[in-house]
């Protein structure tokens, strides 16, 4: 692990009884890079996205973020170290707001009670941050709408405001475009795309035009196997990922 690597897993494992969904896998993720995983349903990437976020323990192995062992650690404890994950399943509340699910994060952050919710300088600084961060995932419009009035796109868009909320260093973006309109993947590419260098992408994606678009670095699992890292086109040319992965 060098200064410049935010997050290390070293011979990471997570098994279901006696199957390995995660075997052994070794991985760095430079600080702000743009980095993919990518591999066939069932190869383990969901899995490893919930030993990094903490929702799933380690069977074996050790995570490490920006050089400190998190791999006994819950998931609040990451996130205040900088982690946070947009998981496949959404975790928005629906009957809510937009406006409110965004804050809700923003006060959770910042450690805002009730008591310094009732402070009006206080309040007003929390809402014109969640609108910041509204415009910035492209949800300005939208507000005052439940979460559940969204459609799928923008769900996912709500999601990416949630996540952005808590300032993270690390941002866990689970197949980000899953069921969305070719025009909602261009406007999610273009966001991602636009984060300010600090945070850093950790993305799992089917769509490999958004993959290859996006991605400085790309990881092929294959059957809970960590199978090739390399920049983008190295990983399109490697014989070995194209006969398990794009199936050529
Ligand atoms: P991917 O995200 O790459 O499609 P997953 O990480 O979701 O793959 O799953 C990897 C494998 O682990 C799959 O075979 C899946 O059925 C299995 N698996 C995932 N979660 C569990 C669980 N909680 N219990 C048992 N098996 C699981
Ligand atoms: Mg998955």
């Amino acid at each position: 692990m060098t200064d410049l690597d935010l997050l290390e897993l070293r011979q990471v494992s997570k098994h279901f009884g006696s199957f390995k969904a995660v075997d052994e896998v070794c991985l760095t993720v430079r600080a702000g890079a743009r980095h993919a995983v990518i591999g066939p349903n069932g190869a383990g990437k969901s899995t490893l996205f919930g030993l990094i976020s903490g929702t799933l323990p380690a069977s074996a192995g050790s995570l490490h973020l920006d050089g400190q062992d998190v791999t006994r650690l819950p998931v609040h404890r990451r996130v205040a170290l900088g982690a946070a994950a947009t998981f496949q399943h959404s975790s928005l509340f629906m009957r809510e707001t937009v406006l409110e699910n965004v804050l809700l994060a923003v006060l959770r952050r910042t450690g805002t009670g009730l008591g310094g919710w009732r402070k009006v300088s206080a309040r007003a600084a929390a809402i014109a941050q969640a609108r910041t961060l509204l415009e910035r995932v492209g949800l300005p419009s939208r507000h005052d709408h439940a979460a559940a009035a969204l459609s799928h796109g923008e769900r996912r868009q709500l999601e990416v405001a949630v996540a952005l909320a808590t300032e993270p260093r690390l941002l866990l973006l689970d197949e980000p475009a899953a069921g969305m309109s070719p025009a909602e993947t261009e406007r999610l590419t273009e966001l991602i795309a636009a984060l300010p260098g600090e945070v850093t992408v950790l993305l799992i994606e089917h769509d490999l035009d958004m993959v290859f678009e996006l991605a400085d670095t790309v990881t092929v699992m294959h059957l809970g196997r960590h199978l090739e890292t390399g920049p983008p086109d190295q990983v399109r040319a490697s014989a070995q990922v194209q006969s398990a992965y794009l199936g050529t």
